[in-house]
This record gives structure tokens, C-alpha cells and sequence, in this order.
């Protein structure tokens, strides 16, 4: 079966089933109706690092789970799971079934910082860090042990806020939220009571946003502490929302200890020079003014940005970490016309998950825009998807997806809680409807 060049549905395939892949889907049936959708994803839940990077106890930002749902639940729209590019399908039998296929596989890997110690036993990239905490399949939850009395963040990121906000508050407040028992568990047994923050550069340059920062300077027993030296030479003149977190900070540097029992150190002009230790982590090296001070502490986590990693028949931008593009066109690719990108493997891990919704209509108008060179493209609609149903045992659709997230609102029930995440590959498969022997 042949399309015809004008007549039948525009048929798109996106790969990456996160806020940007499913903003694409969301917005192609918008802008174009009738336009015919599959979304595949490696794991078998959809809603990538709404699910998997979101900090649990950001409830608010995960209620947007239940209008990314509703898109994957539009009848034009089909959702596949468990089925990875490269080794499932390949983009060459993807392009032979849609008219256009659509990347968005996002940033999953950690940047790394180049220092000596850096792999050392306790120094925890915050990727891997982040994927524990938020009960990802491909990490195992149980090996990071919180054991020393003190930690150091390094990065003045919103990731950095969110790991340092999940080692110091009180474990406690994560009760009704998503995070695995384990997690929780381990949390509960955490030593850590002091955190450090550590950036390269000073308070005038952190990348925080006000309110995730005016998040941390208000929790429970935690006392926060920042030298008043450091804002000496903020410049007076600064773009508003930079004062604000400027003066945010500033606050926190006037503040009288409380005596709280944890306290969240932060640390400007201190690049960090060396993780210290022989056999794990026993210190942190960091610049400071002419000499290097040592940090005592024990865990170090990485929160120093997220890179791309490579998707075998994409185009890749070695030294930037991104799919190459050019107007959302994928450069490079198979096709003239027919291979595009979005959401952070194509800008780098920048922006909010909000920023995904824009820079998805942005594509998709590029997209609808070459219609007349994608519609003349020969292609067989449904190979793509009986291929995959040939290769892939536990083929997790809708329904499965359906199946897994009311298994993990049931388990909410016991904690109390509005869910609990189902965190294993076989948890999730057999809650998605397959057993073991499937
Ligand atoms: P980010 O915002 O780019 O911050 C990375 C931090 O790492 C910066 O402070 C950077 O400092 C520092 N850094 C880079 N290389 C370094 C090095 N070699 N040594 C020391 N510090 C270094 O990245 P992110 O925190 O991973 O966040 C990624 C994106 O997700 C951001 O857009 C963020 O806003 C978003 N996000 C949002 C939320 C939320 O809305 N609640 C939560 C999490 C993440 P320099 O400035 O000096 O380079």
C-alpha cells in the first residue's frame, strides 16, 4: 500500500515519548487534524523526564502528567513503549512508513567535569543521582548509600537546587509523594546534615529560577549560609530577575543560625579543582581566591549540566551533544525532507519544560510548512509498527501504559499516597499486562 502523493493523512512517527515529543504529537493534530501519530519510547511509560527528572515532591509540575495523557489518549494519536530505536526499528524503516519522523529523545547523560577524583565510589553524577530518587527502571535504586555526616552539589542549576533540596529536607515531607519506598528508605537512613552548594562563579550568575530558590531558603529545619563577602562586587545594575535572586541570596547571607538540625551551605568563587580519596570520596578541592580549601566532605554530586547521547541512525554534533539542525530540520539526516527535531536533543538541556510547548510548535509549523515535499515522499503506511510488533515481545500500548499507571495509583493507596512509582523493568512490564514468561 502506497500513499497517495495528496489524499491520505499526514503520518508522522516521534521517537521520545517526553513533554517535547508529546507537545509535537499534541500539536500536529492541532494545527493539522486528522494527522496520524505514533509515539515510540524505549521505557514502556510514556512522559519521559516529566516523570523521570521532575523532583517528586514538585507535585504541581506533575499534574501536567494529565494533559500529556490526554494527547496520547486523542484517537489520532498511538503511544508505543518498550521499543528502542536502533535495536527495534531503525529510522530507515521508519522513514519508509512516515511521511516525517520527528526526534525527541532529549539529554540523558551527564557532563562531565574533567577533574582528578571525579570517579571515585561517592561522587554521584546528579543524572544518575535524579534517576534514582524519581524511580527510574534503568537505575538501581538500592546502591546509593547517604553515609557521611556531609555532602557537596556542585552547579548553581535548578538540577543542583533539586538535589540538594532531596538530600536536606526532611524525608519525611516525601511521604505523599511518587518516590519508591527504597528511595524513601534510604532517605530515611541518610547521615547527611550538611550540604554544600558549590558554584564557579558568583551569586549574580547562578541559574537558578526565584522560585525554586525561594523554595529552598524556607524548608523546614534546614538553616541556609552564605558568606556576605560574596556579594562585594555584584554589580548594582542587573536585569530584574537577576536581582531578584540576587537579593534572594543576599537575605539568606544576613540570616542568624536557628540551630536547625541540617543546614545548605553556599559556596561562590569556588571552582572545584579535585574530588579527594583513595579508595571513595573524603573531600572536595575548591578554588578559593589565590589558594585551594578542602571541602570534608564524603558524597559529591555532579549537577554541572546534561548532555545528548548518540541514537544509531541520527545525525549526531559530537562536541555539542545535540542532533544537528537547521530550522528544526534535521541536517544531514536520510532524507531532504522528512527528518526533524525538537525538545533538548536538539537546543541542549536548556529551558523549562513549558519552553518544550513553543519550541513544539515551532517544528511542527516548519513541518506542516514542507507538507508538499512530505506528502510527494513514497512511503507504506503500518510497516513500521507491524515490524515492531514482530521484534518486540512486551509491546507496551495505551492500554498497557493505562494498566501500569493503575497499578501505581493502587500502590499509592497503602502509603498514603496519590501514587507510588513502579521502579523495575519487570514491575513495570507485568503491571503493564505481560508476566515473566510472556
Ligand atoms: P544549568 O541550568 O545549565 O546549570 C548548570 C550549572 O553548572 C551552572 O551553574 C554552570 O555554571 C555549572 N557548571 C557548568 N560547568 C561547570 C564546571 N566545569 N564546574 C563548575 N560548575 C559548572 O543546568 P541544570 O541545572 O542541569 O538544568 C538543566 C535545565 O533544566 C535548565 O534549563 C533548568 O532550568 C531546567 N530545570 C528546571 C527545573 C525547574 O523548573 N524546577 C528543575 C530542574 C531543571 P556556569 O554558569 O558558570 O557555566
Amino acid at each position: 500500500m502506497t500513499s497517495p502523493a495528496a489524499g491520505g493523512p499526514l503520518r508522522v512517527a516521534v521517537v521520545g515519548a517526553g513533554p517535547a515529543g508529546i507537545y509535537v504529537a499534541d500539536s500536529l493534530t492541532k494545527k493539522n487534524p486528522g494527522t496520524e501519530v505514533d509515539v515510540f519510547d524505549r521505557l514502556p511509560a510514556p512522559f519521559g523526564l516529566l516523570r523521570y527528572g521532575i523532583a517528586p515532591d514538585h507535585m504541581k509540575m506533575k499534574n501536567l502528567a494529565s494533559t500529556l495523557q490526554k494527547v496520547i489518549e486523542n484517537p489520532t494519536v498511538r503511544f508505543f513503549g518498550n521499543v528502542e530505536l536502533g535495536r527495534d526499528i531503525t529510522t530507515t524503516e521508519l522513514l519508509a512508513d512516515y511521511h516525517a519522523v520527528v526526534y525527541t529523545v532529549g539529554a540523558s547523560t551527564d557532563r562531565p567535569m574533567g577533574i582528578p577524583g571525579e570517579e571515585l565510589p561517592g561522587s554521584i553524577a546528579a543524572t544518575e543521582f535524579v534517576a534514582w530518587y524519581c524511580g527510574h527502571p534503568d537505575t538501581d535504586v538500592a546502591p546509593i548509600s547517604l553515609d557521611r555526616p556531609q555532602a557537596a552539589v556542585i552547579g548553581l542549576g535548578n538540577v543542583a537546587l533539586d538535589v540538594a533540596r532531596i538530600l536536606i529536607r526532611d524525608p519525611e515531607e516525601l511521604v505523599p509523594t511518587d518516590v519508591p519506598d527504597s528511595v524513601l528508605d534510604a532517605l530515611r537512613a541518610s547521615q547527611i546534615r550538611d550540604v554544600h552548594i558549590v558554584g564557579r562563579r558568583g551569586p549574580e550568575h547562578v541559574k537558578f529560577t526565584i522560585k525554586e530558590l525561594r523554595e529552598m531558603g524556607e524548608l523546614d529545619g534546614v538553616d541556609v549560609i552564605v558568606d556576605p563577602a560574596h556579594f562585594a562586587n555584584v554589580p548594582s545594575e542587573l536585569e530584574k530577575n537577576v536581582t531578584k535572586l540576587v537579593e534572594e541570596l543576599r537575605s539568606w547571607s544576613t540570616r542568624e543560625s536557628t540551630g536547625a538540625p541540617r543546614r545548605l551551605h553556599v559556596h561562590f568563587f569556588a571552582p572545584p579543582v579535585a574530588v579527594v580519596g583513595t579508595d571513595r570520596v573524603e573531600g572536595l578541592a575548591i578554588k578559593r581566591g589565590d589558594g585551594v580549601e578542602e571541602l570534608p566532605v564524603g558524597l559529591v554530586f555532579r549537577s554541572i549540566g546534561y548532555l545528548g547521547v548518540p541514537v544509531p541512525g541520527v545525525p549526531f554534533d559530537a562536541e555539542n551533544k545535540i542532533v544537528p539542525t537547521a530550522e528544526h530540520r534535521v541536517l544531514g539526516g536520510q532524507v531532504e525532507f522528512g527528518e526533524y527535531a525538537a525538545g533538548w536533543v536538539k537546543r541542549g538541556a536548556t529551558g523549562v519544560i513549558g519552553t518544550n510547548r513553543s519550541d513544539a510548535d515551532h517544528t511542527v509549523e516548519v513541518l506542516l510548512g514542507d507538507l508538499p515535499h512530505l506528502m510527494a515522499r513514497q512511503v507504506t503506511p503500518g510497516t513500521a509498527v507491524e515490524l515492531v510488533q514482530s521484534r518486540v515481545d512486551k509491546l507496551v500500548t495505551l492500554d498497557g501504559w493505562n494498566a501500569l499507571d493503575a497499578a501505581e495509583i493502587a500502590l499509592g493507596e497503602e502509603r498514603p499516597n496519590a501514587r507510588v512509582k513502579v521502579h523495575t523493568w519487570a514491575d513495570m512490564l507485568s503491571a503493564a499486562g505481560f508476566s515473566s514468561t510472556d
